[in-house]
């Protein structure tokens, strides 16, 4: 069969049919018994090339310019620094096996989205190509120091690229380890970009945005707000949780409206915001030895012996309703705190604050040394508890941090509107 070069758009007929589209590159691991097309109605297919009885090439198409990995601009104009970590964002289908691969470095991920040189000028740099299941509370620390060194190149902002699985547990680590001037961007994308209905492309598009014309002094996530292509919301990193398992619409605030929203025409942040910081500060120290435990029916109180005997120093308990447990763990739960350990409790109804004073079993279980964390998450309490057991070993000062408001994490009241409703008006 003739060669064509990839992103040339073909004519082929195949035994069965006859196809027009772009041909697209394939994974390095990829089978290479077939092609891969993306026809004009967005869809890629998989043709075996045993059964292609020719290919006519119509030339080649306008695609975003390919340039050489590195840094494209050297000299001292502000930029956006985009850091690639890995995740569906960089990522291909194989349209045989189904799988998804991960497979474009940052450099290809900026090259694939030509917008983006309109917005800011753009550095790449691939700190690991993971998919978000991977990364640990180390690869944290090192995404924030990455962030901080391209702050302190001057970087106007900067986009962090990410899975989405654990996007909301690295978002409120950089939020507790870096305080910044400048936006900090954390983004993914439910849907490969090799995908019509990707939603790659836009997220990079309003995160390079957001990180270049904003002014949010902080660290942010900036994810798709609905189903069609046009806004997406700015979410506080410690409020922010991955809602859905395929929408593109899955990333939402909980417990608090979206910090703002961005289109192509303009970014409405709904609050003014100051800087706290004149330059980045890194606080990166963390302890590891902390957990999060759902409680459910069944639960054996060994299951907390176990974690106090392992050496644990803090556990989120994610309770049930306004914070409960059976009182089955009452005695587990006593001989920790008992021995140093710090238990703090969240809700797994996600919406609404834990109350601890309603119920007896609230009560005995703040008799037993638990700390209610009122409205936080309980995966931002985890991040915010390993953060915490990094700064300081006194558990009463631990306890009064975990109740202090570092990033927008814990409120004493309900938050009032928690919709698109805020930006109506
Ligand atoms: N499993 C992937 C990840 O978190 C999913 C995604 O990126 O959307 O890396």
């Amino acid at each position: 069969m003739k060669e064509v070069k990839p992103l040339h758009r073909v004519e082929i007929k195949t035994t069965e049919k006859k196809y027009q589209g772009v041909l697209l590159e394939r994974p390095a691991l990829a089978d290479k018994k077939y092609i891969v097309l993306k026809l004009d109605n967005g869809y890629n297919i998989g043709l075996e090339k045993k059964k292609i009885k020719s290919i006519r090439d119509l030339g080649s198409v306008k695609a975003g310019k390919h340039t050489k990995p590195g840094r494209e601009n050297k000299g001292d104009k502000p930029h956006v620094s985009v850091i690639a970590t890995g995740g569906t964002i960089a990522s291909r289908v194989d349209y045989l096996t189904g799988g998804v691969h991960s497979a474009f470095s940052a450099q290809e991920l900026i090259s694939a989205v030509p917008e983006l040189k309109s917005i800011a000028d753009i550095r790449g740099k691939q700190l690991y190509n993971k998919f978000s299941e991977n990364i640990q509370p180390g690869d944290w620390v090192s995404i924030a120091k990455s962030v901080a060194r391209e702050l302190d190149d001057k970087a106007l902002g900067v986009v962090v690229t990410h899975g989405t699985d654990t996007l909301g547990y690295t978002a409120a680590a950089l939020a507790f380890m870096l305080k910044t001037p400048v936006p900090v961007v954390l983004t993914g994308a439910q849907r490969s970009s090799d995908r019509g209905s990707s939603d790659a492309a836009l997220n990079l598009i309003h995160s390079v945005k957001t990180a270049a014309e904003s002014k949010y002094p902080g660290v942010c996530v900036v994810m798709h707000a609905n189903l069609s292509d046009d806004i997406s919301l700015i979410h506080n990193p410690a409020r922010v949780r991955k809602m859905h398992s395929s929408r593109r619409d899955a990333f939402q605030s909980v417990n608090c409206a979206p910090l703002g929203r961005v289109s192509e025409k303009e970014i409405i942040l709904h609050q003014e915001y100051t800087p706290r910081v004149n330059k980045p500060e890194l606080n990166t120290k963390i302890n590891e030895a902390v957990s999060l435990i759902k409680y459910h029916p069944g639960l054996k109180p060994q299951v907390i012996d176990y974690l106090v005997d392992s050496g644990y120093e803090g556990i989120v308990l994610e309770g049930t309703g306004l914070g409960h447990t059976s009182e089955r763990l009452f005695d587990s739960i006593k001989a920790g705190t008992d021995s140093g350990i710090l238990f703090c409790m969240s809700s797994q109804t996600l919406n609404g604050r834990v109350n601890m004073n309603v119920y007896s079993t609230g009560r005995v279980l703040i008799d037993c040394g638990v700390i209610p964390c009122a409205d936080m998450l309980p995966e931002t309490a985890l991040v915010k508890l390993m953060w915490v057991l990094g700064q300081t070993k006194n558990r009463k000062k631990a306890a009064e941090m975990m109740l202090t408001d570092y990033v927008g994490e814990i409120s004493d009241k309900s938050h009032i509107k928690d919709d698109l409703s805020v930006f109506e008006s």
